[in-house]
């Protein structure tokens, strides 16, 4: 049983083009969530920094900290690793703050399966259309065509993953959003858990994929 005063965990998953990075930083800003702070063997992009956005380090040191037992979880994205650490989650969790993870769903999955002492709940984020995931992948670093091609078919598979999350949001509107996001989590500590609808969601990415 989680202790009362545990901080809770909070997953945002989303295929790439579905908006989640702000989502997170608008839970730290006005919620006071800590982010979770990945490790990835990724190269930085540019606007990104050591330590704040990534703790970016070389396959050699990830595979150390594998072989160390040192993450929650990990997985390969994209042709590169990227792993939690437990310690400093744990810290947190047990200093009473809540922690937010920007992780995709083989990560969810993970830290879904140990069951941990402290509460989670998982939210799945996408796009309103396939036009908006198109245009939003195109105007990325990533101008080319092909590429964009590639993530719109990698889109596709990731989607499929939904259905393991407590909750499926689409991020039409960005404040409209965030407020079902911290509505849903107000609500589950508070012990009140909530559906949604499984057969919009299921048409909505049957639109989207289609
Ligand atoms: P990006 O390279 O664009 O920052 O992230 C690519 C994907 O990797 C995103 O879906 C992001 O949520 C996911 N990701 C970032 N950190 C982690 C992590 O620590 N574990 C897992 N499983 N996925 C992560």
């Amino acid at each position: 049983m989680p202790l009362k005063k545990d901080g809770i965990m909070v997953i945002l998953s989303s295929p790439s083009g579905a908006g989640k990075t702000t989502l997170v930083k608008l839970l730290a800003e006005r919620k006071n969530f800590k982010i979770s702070i990945s490790h990835t063997t990724r190269k930085p992009r540019e606007k990104e920094t050591q330590n704040k956005d990534y703790y970016f380090v070389d396959e050699l040191r990830f595979k150390e900290l594998i072989r160390n037992d040192e993450f929650l979880e990990y997985a390969k994205v994209f042709n590169n690793l990227y792993g939690t650490t437990k310690s400093p989650v744990k810290e947190k969790l047990k200093n009473g703050e809540n922690v937010i993870f920007d992780i995709d769903w083989q990560g969810a999955d993970q830290i879904k399966n140990k069951k941990l002492d402290f509460k989670l709940i998982t939210f799945f984020i996408l796009p309103p259309s396939k036009e908006i995931l198109f245009e939003r992948l195109s105007n990325r670093d990533m101008k080319d065509k092909l590429i964009v091609e590639e993530r719109m078919k990698e889109f596709s598979r990731d989607v499929l993953h939904w259905i393991n999350y407590d909750y499926v949001i689409i991020n039409d509107d960005l404040e409209v959003c965030y407020s079902k996001i911290v509505d849903l989590i107000e609500s589950e500590i508070s012990g009140i858990t909530k559906n949604y609808d499984d057969n919009f969601i299921r048409s909505h990415v049957e639109k989207l994929t289609s």
